[in-house]
């Protein structure tokens, strides 16, 4: 088994979850944020090799062939998908890595890595959720419309997940993010061995 634990995280577009996780990183040690693969272009603001690695389509369907993907699926008319082999070695040296990806990419996770954790985002309401992506800029009603729908059939898989976090208080949702990575950390197969001499010690 692996040193560190896999964390899933999903949620609609307009939860707040990358702002979250952004937090999150600069604030708990041991813990990276993995970067996906991606055929969407990219957007404004957006770094090649920090948000996402874009590659082209070709690039993506080779790597496929090549089993280089731990989990990947289209969303939205692109390819998305996490690389292997990075994933496996921070895990192995024992730090936690979250998976930002979408219901799809989390089942097959769940089926490779049953040990993982899964987290569903949730925005506090229907209206805060639609001000969330209108805020996002000039875009026409059809394009909010579809934004919802694509929103609602994400958080359909709610009951796939193991812990379900609000996104009303950013503080708060970011203490139980917190929460759930520290209680994982204490759980007795991962503090066994990191409290080895101490057990040995107390029970001499
Ligand atoms: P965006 O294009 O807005 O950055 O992301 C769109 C959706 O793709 C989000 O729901 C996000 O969770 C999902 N996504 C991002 N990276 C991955 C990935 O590596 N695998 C899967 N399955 N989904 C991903």
């Amino acid at each position: 088994m692996s040193k560190g634990t896999l964390f899933i995280v999903s949620a609609p577009s307009g939860a707040g979850k990358t702002s979250l996780l952004k937090r999150l990183r600069e604030e708990m040690d041991r813990l990276v944020i993995s970067v996906s693969h991606t055929t969407r272009p990219i957007r404004p603001g957006e770094v090649d090799g920090r948000d996402y690695h874009f590659v082209s389509r070709q690039v993506f369907e080779r790597m496929i062939a090549e089993g280089a993907f731990l989990e990947y699926a289209r969303v939205f008319d692109h390819y998305y998908g996490t690389a292997r082999q990075p994933v496996l070695d921070e895990l192995e040296r024992g730090y936690d890595v979250i998976l930002e990806i979408d219901w799809q990419g989390a089942r097959q996770i769940r089926e490779k890595l049953p040990e993982c954790r899964s987290i569903f985002i949730l925005p506090p309401s229907r209206e805060v959720l639609e001000q969330r992506l209108r805020r996002r800029g000039q875009d026409s009603e059809e394009t909010i419309a579809r934004r919802m729908r694509d929103a609602k059939a994400e958080i359909a898989h709610y009951d796939e997940y193991d812990f379900l976090v609000v996104n009303d208080d950013f503080d708060q949702a970011l203490s139980a993010l917190k929460s759930i990575i520290v209680a994982d950390r204490l759980r007795l197969s991962r503090q066994r061995e990191a409290l080895a001499d101490l057990l040995r010690q107390l029970l001499a």
